[in-house]
């Protein structure tokens, strides 16, 4: 794989996955169940730990209860849903604009997972309109998550507009580039360039009419 990102750093919470940087077909990290509401479903044990306080918060702030739908994808786990999309739309730009090629998604990092509120595990746009999606996106960073797919930023995530896929980098980042407001492609440039300061500042400095 020519784009593949060399796996030396896969097991880093910023390591970027996405259409250009895909990861190995053989990457599989260690994963456990998350122990919350929803499906049986796994994540590395630091993302895991953080989405239990982060469903925990939603709770005991906002009585919002919040459920897993999908995490950790195996390599061959999401080469099946690709095809299926495929099959199903018919199309492979459709199917690419909805589906992470195999390689090409983050769930196979086991950093990133599907929510949706509880009794609906529908995951489509319309979660970014609910009392969780708006909780979700306005509270994830706090625990260590960013909603990886924002809307608008289609041109450089590849991927459109995904209120539900929160992805797992930790506090720190999670914070920084939820305050930054730009994609993580965006902040991982500006990271690798060591300008990630003056971006966050740039927004904090940015003087409303
Ligand atoms: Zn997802």
């Amino acid at each position: 794989m020519d784009a593949a990102m060399p796996d030396k750093d896969v097991d880093s919470t910023v390591f970027l996955v996405n259409r250009e940087h895909k990861i190995s077909e053989d990457y599989i990290p260690e994963v456990r169940k998350t122990n919350v509401y929803g499906m049986s479903q796994s994540m590395r044990s630091d993302a895991a730990a953080a989405l239990e306080e982060m469903f925990k918060a939603a709770k005991d702030e906002s009585k919002i209860s919040l459920a897993t739908v999908s995490g950790y994808r195996s390599y061959s786990k999401q080469s099946t849903i690709y095809s299926r999309k495929k099959k199903t739309l018919g199309s492979v730009d459709k199917a690419d604009a909805l589906v992470a090629l195999p390689g090409a998604s983050e769930h196979q990092l086991g950093m990133a997972m599907d929510v949706a509120q509880r009794g609906s595990s529908q995951l489509n746009s319309g979660f970014g309109k609910t009392k969780g999606g708006k909780w979700v996106s306005e509270n994830a960073h706090r625990f260590g998550f960013i909603v990886r797919y924002p809307l608008g930023q289609e041109e450089i995530t590849g991927y459109a507009y995904e209120p539900w896929h929160v992805r797992y980098l930790g506090k720190e980042y999670a914070k920084a580039i939820y305050q930054a407001g730009v994609p993580m492609e965006v902040f991982i440039s500006a990271h690798r360039l060591e300008i990630y300061e003056f971006l966050i500042h740039a927004v904090e400095d940015e003087v409303l009419p």
